[in-house]
């Protein structure tokens, strides 16, 4: 086997254990967060960077994008988005909380 074939060889069994652990950190995440009418989303704004994702995954149309000051001058944007969940629109189906890549997003009791 020429070196090549030893890196590739590396790199694929890498990014498979790479996969296998992310696949397991999510099925974890899954497996502690409420679910159902008894619970509805809940935003952490200090962890929301407003990449919206969790609007995209919402059916429901219960979750809306605002503007917030920005706390510092070190920032060129004017303003931070932040998600806010619409407690009357929430179905509790969790899929906001599973898709936010910053953990921003907990389920709470209604
Ligand atoms: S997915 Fe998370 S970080 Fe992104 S806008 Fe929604 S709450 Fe904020
Ligand atoms: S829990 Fe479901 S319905 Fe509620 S805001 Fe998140 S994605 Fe929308």
């Amino acid at each position: 086997m020429s070196r090549l074939d030893e890196v590739q060889k590396r790199r694929q069994l890498e990014a498979e254990r790479i996969e296998k652990s992310m696949a397991k950190m999510a099925e974890e995440k899954a497996e502690s967060v409420g679910e159902g009418e008894l619970f509805v989303a809940f935003v952490d704004i200090d962890n929301c960077i407003g990449c919206d994702q969790c609007m995209i995954v919402c059916d429901d149309k219960a979750i809306e994008l605002y503007d917030l000051p920005l706390r510092t001058t070190g920032l060129e944007s004017e303003v931070n988005k932040k998600a806010r969940i619409l407690r009357e629109q929430c179905t509790g189906c969790r899929l906001c909380a599973l898709a936010c890549p910053t953990n921003a997003i907990t389920m709470i009791d209604r």
